[in-house]
């Protein structure tokens, strides 16, 4: 998911409606808008792309100076409007509006007590759960009642939330979900990722710290911590696939990153062939790193259609496999009589990798080497994720030689882990230079309960 908003600025639900048509990639299922006008929250959200949701009409009746946004990246089975957020709750003592990326691992546990204390829950996201923390506790303040509810859950959450006279914004203590600070003049605003601040026009400021509440109303952004045991367990993912390449987190380019991946996995992978080729558009700059390396060519092998979705996001593995070959093509002049180095970010399923092995082939490819510029990815992920059970994910099930034979490569090459903290460049701060590696190593930041459900079996 993504997450933006924004504080102070007169064209608060336009500028909000800019900055989640640039975060548009990290969730395509559903987007909403809420604003404040100083007294009352109004929202509207719909199923589908921004633009689908969205039109002027729509934002100039968002009238207000504050406003935040989501859009939603959904597994399957998770769907319907109800789930689209921001989540909007009205009550006497004030409404508020949260829209969050990630996944509390407890929500399971903590939504089943608070049914039996009487709530009564709408939908079947973990927000809600949150919302219901925070307006049963006890505290006087929004802040003090937030860092109670922010001491209660467990997981990878950035989070947004609203209220007639406020924006407060959470990450969680391992800092697991990329989110900034950026300003438009005198205005504030927050986004998943740095590349909306170049569409609104606004300045990057600041990455906000793992464990930090920060807090801007009129008077000002005041900043805290909430936890006194945060360290950094960044989502390697989405220096590898989830965000843009235009976009910085921690200071690094995500752009300059991939390219160092593809570089490495060059140097490990020692493949001789005649043209490098990339899939659109994901592992593009690896394709250009791993060819620089490795002294061959990079070429256009494959072409996107670009009017379509993601594919991982087709919810059946029918529909999945169809949404693939509408996607892409390959160039033939290209690839006919090459031994083709095709370079992919990752392999969740494998239905991908060998839908192109086979299209290259058809196109007269002579050979297909495939390398991923990421390790083979064995584990699922609880962290807003949805990459599914272990028996889904090809390489948990799966030696490297039998995916290779699965896809139908002439060879398979994955990137170390070390070779991929290498690339990332954040070698030496911490554990794991900061970053998390559980989909790779198992090795999860955070405890993970009995009950822990993965987002689409909720
Ligand atoms: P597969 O077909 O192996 O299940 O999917 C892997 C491909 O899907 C990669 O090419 C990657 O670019 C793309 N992809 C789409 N969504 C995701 C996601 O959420 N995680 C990962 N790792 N890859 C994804
Ligand atoms: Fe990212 Fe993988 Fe960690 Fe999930 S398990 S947060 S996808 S690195
Ligand atoms: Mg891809």
């Amino acid at each position: 998911c993504g997450v933006f908003g924004i504080w102070g600025h007169p064209d608060a639900a336009k500028i909000t409606y800019y900055g989640l048509h640039s975060l548009q990639h990290r969730g395509q299922e559903g987007a909403g808008i809420v604003v404040t006008d100083g007294h009352r929250l109004k929202g509207i959200r719909g199923e589908g792309l921004v633009n689908d949701v969205f039109n002027e009409k729509k934002l100039e009746s968002l009238p207000g100076k504050s406003a935040i946004g989501h859009v939603r990246y959904g597994g399957a089975g998770k769907g319907g409007l109800e789930n689209v957020q921001p989540l909007l709750f009205h009550s006497q003592s004030g409404s508020l509006a949260l829209a969050q990326n990630g996944n509390l691992i407890n929500a399971n546990d903590l939504k089943h007590q608070l049914e039996m204390q009487g709530s009564i829950f709408q939908t079947t996201s973990d927000t809600e759960v949150l919302a219901h923390l925070i307006k049963r506790s006890g505290y006087l303040t929004i802040k003090d009642k937030m860092k109670n509810a922010l001491s209660l859950v467990k997981g990878a959450y950035a989070l947004i939330l609203l209220t007639e006279t406020e924006l407060m914004i959470a990450l969680d203590p391992k800092g697991m979900r990329p989110l900034s600070i950026g300003r438009i003049g005198d205005a504030y605003c927050v986004s998943s990722e740095t590349c909306a601040y170049d569409l609104i026009g606004a300045e990057f400021v600041r990455d906000v710290e793992p464990g930090e509440l920060i807090i801007i109303n009129d008077k000002g952004l005041h900043a805290e911590q909430f936890t006194l045991s945060s360290s950094s367990a960044m989502c390697t993912m989405e220096y590898v696939y989830f965000s843009r390449p235009d976009s910085d987190i921690q200071g690094i380019n995500i752009h300059t990153a991939r390219k160092n991946l593809g570089k490495v996995l060059a140097r490990e992978a020692q493949i001789e062939g005649d043209v490098v080729t990339g899939v659109p558009d994901s592992s593009i700059s690896a394709a250009i790193g791993f060819a620089e390396t490795a002294g061959i060519p990079y070429e256009m092998g494959l072409i996107k259609n670009r009017y379509i979705g993601r594919t991982f996001i087709k919810p059946s593995q029918e529909l999945r496999e169809r949404g693939v070959k509408m996607k892409l093509s390959p160039v033939r002049k290209v690839v006919e009589g090459k031994r083709v180095i095709m370079v992919d970010d990752s392999i969740v399923r494998g239905t991908t990798c060998k839908r192109i092995v086979r299209m290259l082939k058809e196109a007269g490819a002579k050979e297909v080497h495939v390398c991923i510029s990421s390790p083979p990815m064995k584990n699922p992920c609880f962290y807003g994720i949805d990459t599914s059970t272990h028996e889904e994910l090809i390489a948990s099930v799966h030696s490297v030689e039998e995916i290779r034979e699965i896809i139908g490569a002439d060879s398979l090459t994955f990137l170390s882990v070390e070779g991929m903290l290498e690339a990332i460049g954040r070698k030496g701060y911490g554990k794991n230079c900061g970053q998390c590696l559980a989909c790779f190593t198992g090795e999860y930041p955070t405890e993970i309960y009995p009950d822990t459900l993965l987002p689409h079996e909720k």
